[in-house]
């Protein structure tokens, strides 16, 4: 719960049951469409409550970089019909009972997964759950009672649904946050996602909840993967590409040189690495072996392709955040004609974060045409074709057997 003292037994006297319901959300774990928040006017909450007589903000916002997110429960009851009923007592405890003028959460969430707006005022806005540690954090109020209850038989433990949400929630609001990393607020070192009970003494969010924290630390990061891998910036991004050569003779080999970055999470990679040589009939799923979930690679794709973006190269095994590595893909390119390649940045298996990057036209042509056919039949000019060729002579050359290649 928010503060020092225990608020529960006041949340009895308050009827909020008029107001809207929540809906039941989707519980999928990773899900790369942004979960759905409620807002404050969909749960039914009175702004009025906000504004003291004279029409004044009682608790005008403020706002702090979020670095860490604190997890707590309410000690409500559990497995509610209607908990956004709680929500609005929760809010008409904490803004008018308490005299705060406003919730005290960022945000709740339910055992059917609904999350709720908390704290007016937008993101970073600093809330009032943990005293001198809201500022910098963003406190999750989790509805009902995980443990350490002074009626045991009031305890549960978290709906799953409940726990996606959470997850969800941090992925969602807050992109770039390491949620496996610990780091300082105000004056504790302590993990990004942590429990009420890692910065104050109390015992909340109980310990049903807080043992779930290190699966929630670890889910965001995938979670927050699926959501952002296509914004560049913050999943990753090709960042240059360099082709070796548009015109090339057979059966030689094109290289491209791409530069990838890492957003704001460390990358990495699965072989093939950088430098393999794909045969043109080759693909990822022969050479280097099948995707690795989560492994980041370079793929080459191309005019007439059977499948995506066939030849694959992973990017460094660690990319940490921010840092840019190059990778050198190379395909041996064997059969006559022109075909436009381009380059993709695949989050394996499959995910497309960028894709059709630098399309470039490439060449493949005889090797007569580099002059390094070695044959009998030259298509270049004898030393006697060139003594007899005056200036301003119109003249020919004798062309090889294979006489019509084409060379442009
Ligand atoms: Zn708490």
């Amino acid at each position: 719960p928010a503060g020092s003292a225990a608020p529960t037994i006041t949340l009895v006297a308050i009827d909020s049951s008029a107001g809207p319901s929540a809906p039941s959300p989707a519980t999928a774990a990773v899900d790369a469409v942004p979960p759905t928040v409620l807002s404050r006017a969909s749960w039914g909450c009175n702004e009025s409550y906000r504004f003291d007589s004279n029409g004044a903000e009682i608790w005008p916002p403020e706002y702090r970089t979020v670095t860490h997110v604190i997890v707590h429960h309410t000690v409500t009851s559990n497995y509610e019909v209607d908990p956004a009923a709680t929500v609005r007592a929760v809010y008409y405890y904490h803004a008018v009972t308490l005299g705060w003028g406003d919730i005290g959460y960022n945000y709740l969430v339910d055992w059917k997964g609904n999350i709720y707006e908390g704290r007016y005022g937008g993101p970073n806005v600093v809330g009032g759950h943990a005293l001198k540690y809201n500022w910098g954090s963003c406190g999750i109020g989790c509805l009902g009672t995980y443990g350490n209850s002074p009626v045991p038989a009031n305890s549960t433990t978290p709906t799953d649904a409940m726990r996606i949400a959470v997850t969800r929630l941090i992925a969602d609001r807050f992109s770039c946050l390491d949620a496996r990393a610990t780091g300082l607020l105000v004056d504790k070192t302590v993990p990004t996602v942590c429990g009420h009970r890692d910065v104050m003494a109390t015992s909340c969010p109980g310990d049903n909840l807080q043992a779930l924290l290190p699966a929630i630390r670890t889910n965001v990061l995938a979670e927050q993967m699926a959501l952002w891998a296509a914004t560049p910036g913050i999943g990753g991004s090709i960042t240059a590409a360099t082709f070796s050569t548009t015109r090339m003779p057979t059966g030689s080999i094109l290289r491209i040189d791409v530069s990838v970055m890492a957003g704001c999470h460390a990358l990495g990679g699965q072989a093939p690495y950088s430098g393999t040589v794909y045969d043109e009939a080759q693909d990822y799923t022969t050479v280097g072996g099948a995707p690795i979930a989560g492994a980041w690679r370079i793929g080459i794709g191309f005019s007439g392709e059977r499948t995506p973006y066939p030849y694959r190269w992973g990017i460094p095994p660690t990319l940490g955040a921010w840092q840019t590595a190059v990778v050198t893909c190379q395909v041996r390119l064997s059969a006559l004609g022109e075909r436009q390649l381009w380059i993709g940045l695949i989050r394996e298996p499959g995910q497309v974060v960028a894709g059709a990057l630098y399309v470039t036209s490439v060449r493949v042509l005889a090797g007569e045409c580099f002059g390094s056919y070695d044959s009998a039949a030259s298509a270049s000019p004898t030393a006697a074709d060139s003594a007899s060729i005056a200036a301003g002579d119109l003249y020919s050359v004798r062309l090889p057997l294979t006489a019509n290649i084409d060379c442009r």
